[in-house]
């Protein structure tokens, strides 16, 4: 369906016209917000993403591992619920005018837009990375091309950790390093970064730790120093960038680009929009700015959604007074680590290891994708 014919169906019931709400970005938060939308109001639901499938990006180093992983068709997704979704890229934004500009020449009209477009990795020349399902498949071939050799993941987060050690158990002949400017773990509890060093060496990744990237060359890293690290192929996970959209608008943006909320989710400078995921710089219930995570993507959706539903029924919208409660982080299929936190997410002395953890993180990626069509299943974590 065309932007053109979408706003050519805009309906009148009881003698009002229904509420436009487009939200653009079908990730995790997108995707999820504009089904509860479809439940909670009467609002005709416009869902924009710039591909025809959903991808699961918690999945994705398993993509760059070889293994195939589902990408529903949003037309799937969304079939029943009276979304509708429209294959194409966002390309701006007149607050003033309430319209979003489309790749395809068209515009939509809202009365409150959903502003969810997530992130991405931005890589230096000659590194592969695993935030896009494109950037995970080219990985996965040069890793199958290479059989041997050596493999430097650069960046020691949850990402880092989760790709190197996925790579090690499917390519047992290519010798994989971790690369991070700090110590690994130093954000698990005691037995938590035990847990994964332990993983690491039965797994045969080598640390490489307190070591800077300063360039990457083909043949592999500069590292601050002045030292040469070799590497045949490079994975860069090092942090997510937000694209600059909000910020071109005149969307109140943080210094990172991402639309600064109140705590209902509603931009701090434009209250008819509502920013959700990624892309939005939401406060939890501490204060403090909450991760770029699937975790907290939708939650704010769900919350985003109730938000929005308020809003179009003249009432106050609900504080989101966000909590974390687990991290969990796969080491391969067959290992992994649930790190109980603190609502602020300061590590608890509490985890779960080995292949049960390894289970429950299959479940938490099942449940995440399920959800996504069952939008009234909490997701607190
Ligand atoms: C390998 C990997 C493993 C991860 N593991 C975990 C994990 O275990 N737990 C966890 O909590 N998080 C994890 N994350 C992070 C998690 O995937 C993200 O935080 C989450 O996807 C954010 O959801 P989102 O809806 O904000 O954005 P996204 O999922 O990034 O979705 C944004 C969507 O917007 C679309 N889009 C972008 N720009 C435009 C535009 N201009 N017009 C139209 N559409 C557009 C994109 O194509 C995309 O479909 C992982 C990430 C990666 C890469």
């Amino acid at each position: 369906m065309t932007a053109t014919e979408i706003l050519g169906t805009r309906r009148v019931r009881g003698g009002r016209e229904r509420a436009r709400v487009v939200v653009i970005g079908g990730g995790y938060g997108g995707q999820l917000a504009a089904q509860s939308l479809a439940r909670r109001t009467d609002a005709t639901v416009t869902l924009v993403n710039d591909g025809d499938r959903f991808v699961q990006r918690v999945r994705l180093h398993q993509v760059a591992s070889g293994q195939p992983i589902d990408a529903p068709r949003f037309a799937d997704l969304l079939g029943g619920t009276g979304v509708r979704f429209l294959d194409d890229r966002a390309t701006g934004i007149d607050l003033a005018a309430h319209r979003v500009s489309l790749r395809d020449g068209g515009a939509l009209d809202y009365d409150v837009l959903v502003y969810a477009l997530g992130s991405h990795t931005p890589i230096p020349e000659h590194a592969h990375d695993v935030s896009t399902t494109a950037g995970a498949a080219r990985l996965g071939e040069r890793l199958r091309d290479a059989r041997t050799g050596r493999v430097a993941v650069v960046g020691g987060g949850l990402t880092g950790l989760e790709t190197a050690t996925e790579i090690a158990e499917a390519f047992p002949r290519l010798t994989t390093t971790l690369v991070t400017d700090g110590a690994l773990g130093a954000d698990l509890s005691g037995r938590g970064a035990a847990h994964v060093r332990r993983v690491c060496a039965r797994l045969g990744v080598r640390l490489l730790e307190h070591a800077s990237v300063v360039a990457v060359r083909p043949d592999g890293l500069t590292l601050a120093d002045g030292a040469d690290e070799p590497a045949d192929v490079v994975v860069w996970t090092a942090g997510f960038a937000v694209g600059d959209l909000a910020a071109r608008a005149g969307l109140a943006v943080d210094a990172r680009g991402r639309a600064l909320v109140d705590a209902t989710l509603r931009s701090s400078s434009h209250p008819d929009v509502v920013a959700i995921g990624d892309a939005a710089a939401a406060v939890g219930s501490d204060g403090s700015v909450v991760r770029m995570a699937c975790a907290t993507a939708m939650p704010a959706a769900q919350h985003g959604a109730r938000t929005v539903a308020a809003v179009l029924a003249g009432s106050e919208p609900r504080p989101w007074g966000f909590r974390y409660a687990v991290r969990c982080i796969s080491l391969g299929r067959r290992d992994g680590l649930l790190q109980v936190v603190h609502g602020d997410d300061r590590p608890r002395d509490l985890v779960l290891t080995g292949r049960g953890a390894a289970r429950v993180k299959e479940a938490i990626c099942v449940n995440a994708l399920r959800v996504q069509t069952h939008p009234r299943i909490p997701t607190s974590a």
